[in-house]
C-alpha cells in the first residue's frame, strides 16, 4: 500500500458561539484536513487545528511543514514500513506537533482501512461510546451561569469552566455557576496559565472552603512552571491537571518523576499524534496516573481519532474532553461516528469511520 500523494485542504465552519479562553477568542473554526491516496486506491484522512498560543502553528506553518515531511514518505509501504513513516513524521522536522499528529492520524487511518478494521480495534480497543464534558467560554458570570444552565439541559453533567482572566471574579464565576446547578454535575476548571501560584491557592482554598469541590484544576500557572504546579497541588485538596505544560513524553516524565501534577491532559495535536499519545498513556499507567483526552477547537476527523485512542486505552484514559464538533455550527458531514451532544459513538467501518 505505497504512498501515491499527500494533499492538504482547509476544513472552515463557524462556530455556534465564540469559543473564549484566557488566552484566546475564536469566532470560526479553520484547520487542515490532510488526504493521502495510495497507489491501491485506499484514501486516508487526516485533520489538526493550528493553535498559535499553544503550539506555534499557523495554517500557513501547517500546510508547508505537512509538505516539507510528506516529501520523504512518498512512495513508502503504509502496511510494511509502518514504523519508518512514523519515525520519518517525527525526525525530519522538530516541533510542529499539529501538523504531524495530522499527519499520522491520516496514516493510521490507512493502516486499519487496509487490515478492514476500525482503528480502535486495531489498537486494541472494545469500547465505542464515550460521554465528553462541554466547555463554558470565559465571560461575564450572567453569560456563563446561563451558558451552563443550557449546557445541563442538553443533557451534559461535566462542564469545564473556563477561568484565568481576573482572579476576584473567577472565584464568583466558581460559586455562581455552582449555586445555579445540580449538585450532580461534575466541575472541572480550567485557568488556562492565567495565574500565579500565590493566586490559584488562595481561589482555591476559598472556593474548598465554600464546601465547592471541583474535579480538577487545569494548567493553572504559566506552562513551563511545573514547581508552580506542584507548590499548588501540594497546598490545595482539588487534583491538579497539567495541560499546557505537557506536550512529549519527556515533559510528562518530568512532571510525574517529581509529581507535579495529579493528571496528565493528553491532545494529539500538542504530541505530535496517536503513536506518542500511546506513549504518553503508557508511562502515565506505569505511574498509575489517569488521563484525559483533550482537543483543540478542531473538527471531527481530529475528534474521532482522539476517542480510537481514548478506546485503546480506557484504562488511562478515563477523563474526555472532547466536544469541539457540539460547539460547531454544522453537523459533521462525511464521518459515520455519531454525535448526540455529550454521548459520541464510534463507527465500526474500517479506519476512522471518515469518508469523502
Ligand atoms: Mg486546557
Amino acid at each position: 500500500m505505497r504512498i501515491k500523494s499527500i494533499q492538504t485542504a482547509l476544513f472552515r465552519s463557524p462556530l455556534k458561539t465564540p469559543f473564549k479562553t484566557a488566552l484566546r477568542a475564536v469566532y470560526d473554526l479553520e484547520d487542515i484536513v490532510v488526504i493521502i491516496e495510495c497507489k491501491n486506491g485506499l484514501f486516508g484522512y487526516g485533520e489538526g487545528a493550528p493553535t498559535a498560543v499553544i503550539t506555534g502553528e499557523t495554517l500557513g506553518t501547517m500546510s508547508e511543514a505537512i509538505k516539507y515531511i510528506s516529501r520523504f514518505l512518498i512512495g513508502l509501504n503504509i502496511d510494511t514500513d509502518f514504523d519508518e513513516i512514523i519515525n520519518i513524521i517525527h525526525s525530519k522536522l522538530l516541533h510542529n506537533t499539529t501538523a504531524k499528529s495530522a499527519l499520522e492520524i491520516a496514516i493510521y487511518d490507512l493502516i486499519s482501512k487496509y487490515r478492514k478494521k476500525p482503528l480502535y480495534a486495531l489498537l486494541g480497543g472494545v469500547e465505542t461510546t464515550f460521554r465528553t464534558d462541554i466547555t463554558i467560554s470565559l465571560n461575564d458570570i450572567d453569560k456563563m451561569v446561563s451558558d451552563s444552565l443550557d449546557a445541563v439541559n442538553l443533557g451534559y453533567d461535566m462542564l469545564k469552566i473556563k477561568l484565568g482572566n481576573d482572579a476576584k471574579k473567577d472565584i464568583e464565576r466558581v460559586v455562581e455557576i455552582y449555586n445555579a446547578l445540580p449538585k450532580n454535575i461534575l466541575l472541572r476548571l480550567d485557568a488556562n496559565q492565567g495565574w500565579n501560584k500565590e493566586e490559584a491557592v488562595e481561589i482555591m482554598q476559598t472556593i474548598e472552603n465554600l464546601g465547592i469541590f471541583p474535579e480538577l484544576l487545569e494548567q493553572p500557572v504559566i506552562a513551563d512552571d511545573t514547581d508552580g504546579l506542584r507548590y499548588i497541588k501540594n497546598k490545595i485538596k482539588t487534583p491538579i491537571l497539567a495541560d499546557e505544560a505537557v506536550f512529549s513524553l519527556s515533559q510528562a516524565k518530568h512532571i510525574l518523576e517529581t509529581e507535579s501534577a495529579d493528571f496528565l491532559n493528553i491532545k494529539l495535536a500538542k504530541c505530535g499524534g496517536i503513536s506518542e499519545a500511546l506513549k504518553i498513556a503508557k508511562l502515565a499507567q506505569d505511574h498509575s496516573i489517569k488521563c484525559m483526552m483533550g482537543c483543540m477547537l478542531e473538527g471531527p476527523i481530529g475528534i474521532v481519532a482522539s476517542l480510537h485512542v481514548v478506546s485503546a486505552v480506557s484504562n488511562t484514559i478515563n477523563m474526555i474532553d472532547l466536544d469541539a464538533v457540539s460547539l460547531l455550527s454544522n453537523k459533521p458531514k462525511n464521518c459515520s461516528a455519531v454525535f448526540n451532544e455529550s454521548q459520541i459513538t464510534l463507527s465500526e467501518n474500517g479506519g476512522l469511520g471518515i469518508t469523502y
